[in-house]
């Protein structure tokens, strides 16, 4: 993937990088899986974000190329994570703001206890399919009259810059707002039709397709390693369109100099792939800005923001940043 912010020098691209990884796979100790890992990144100098559960880690870390493939053959060597699949992507221990290691209920925060879990993956998930496996079902479908549906597994706002074509887009603020989406009865038509989930590295998809079809969706796939393998793949030639929300420094990265900028700017609808803080303090909220508005305050302040400033323009959080910045740190604790 080509990289959208400062350019580094050579040295600086061929000696670092970022890995990406996750296992489901039962734990009996998260807490001390945690010190392991956490002492292990110390001590190889690296930064990044893992999360461990009883379900398993889900981790990315970033630092110099011969530390970070040392980390992947001391984390493989512990029995439960053998064999475990690495995307390695260009980036350092810089694209993270430190290293944070820590033990969850859920590896990807849906808000249920009704994962389960055995060595070998979530029980009752969608098929997996290679990315090439994806156009054969979409072609071998299509000869029998039925279209296939992307279902997008992400919050809908990274879907704002990129998605499958004609993907179905749930209106998710977090991933926990998947379960009231799917039971909501809005995709019940799907049922019984093919149904392709796809999130950027895949582990939302693999329990969001089990939660799928434990509701009765009967044709349930989902992309084995997600977006970033599909378009490793397919590039910008195959069914993806736009750039690639990433919850790193880095924000968001596109397969090919083809791809299409299909994010508007909330203010004038101008093309554009970049997200943006709201302007006040304590406020989260990300929203596309082309280059021209993303300077202007009135403009860059999000709605719920300015309702507050003009209801009360004491509110401490109503104090603009010197200037204008954009997001480093996920508001969820989702990496790949
Ligand atoms: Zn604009
Ligand atoms: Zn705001």
């Amino acid at each position: 993937m080509c990289r959208q912010r400062n350019p580094r020098t050579l040295e600086g691209v061929s000696t670092s990088r970022i890995a990406l990884y996750y296992k489901f796979v039962p734990l009996k100790d998260p807490e001390a899986v945690k010190l392991w890992q956490h002492t292990l990144c110390r001590e190889l100098g690296l930064r990044g974000r893992i999360i461990i559960s009883e379900h398993g880690i889900n981790g990315t870390v970033g630092g110099p190329l011969k530390a970070v493939k040392q980390y992947v053959k001391q984390t493989r060597s512990y029995q439960p994570f053998r064999g475990m699949e690495i995307k390695w992507s260009d980036g350092g221990a810089e694209d993270f703001p430190r290293l944070s290691v820590k033990v969850r209920p859920e590896l990807v925060a849906f808000g249920l206890d009704e994962v389960k879990v055995n060595d070998d993956g979530v029980i009752g998930g969608g098929e997996h399919l290679s990315p090439e496996q994806v156009h054969q079902l979409v072609e071998a479908k299509r000869a029998e009259g039925v279209e296939v549906t992307f279902f997008d597994g992400r919050n809908a706002m990274e879907a704002q810059i990129g998605r499958f074509k004609d993907a179905v887009v749930p209106e998710t603020e977090t991933t926990r707002d998947f379960v009231t989406e799917l039971d909501s009865g809005k995709y019940d038509h799907l049922k019984d039709k093919p149904v392709v989930t796809y999130c950027t590295g895949g582990i939302r998809c693999e329990v969001l397709s089990a939660l799928m079809k434990e509701r009765g969706w009967q044709e349930v796939y989902q992309i084995d390693g997600g977006i970033v393998r599909y378009g490793e793949t397919y590039g910008d030639s195959g069914y993806w369109e736009g750039e690639l929300y990433v919850f790193d420094g880095r924000m968001n990265t596109r397969f090919s100099d083809q791809a299409k900028t299909i994010g508007e700017c909330v203010s004038c609808a101008a093309p554009t792939s970049t997200f943006y803080n709201c302007l006040d303090r304590g406020c989260s909220t990300l929203q596309l800005y082309c280059t021209d508005c993303r300077h202007i305050p009135e403009t860059t302040r999000c709605q719920a923001c300015r309702k507050r400033l003009a209801e009360n323009p004491q509110h401490p959080n109503s104090g603009a940043l010197t200037r204008p910045r954009r997001r480093h740190q996920a508001a969820e604790s989702v990496s790949v």
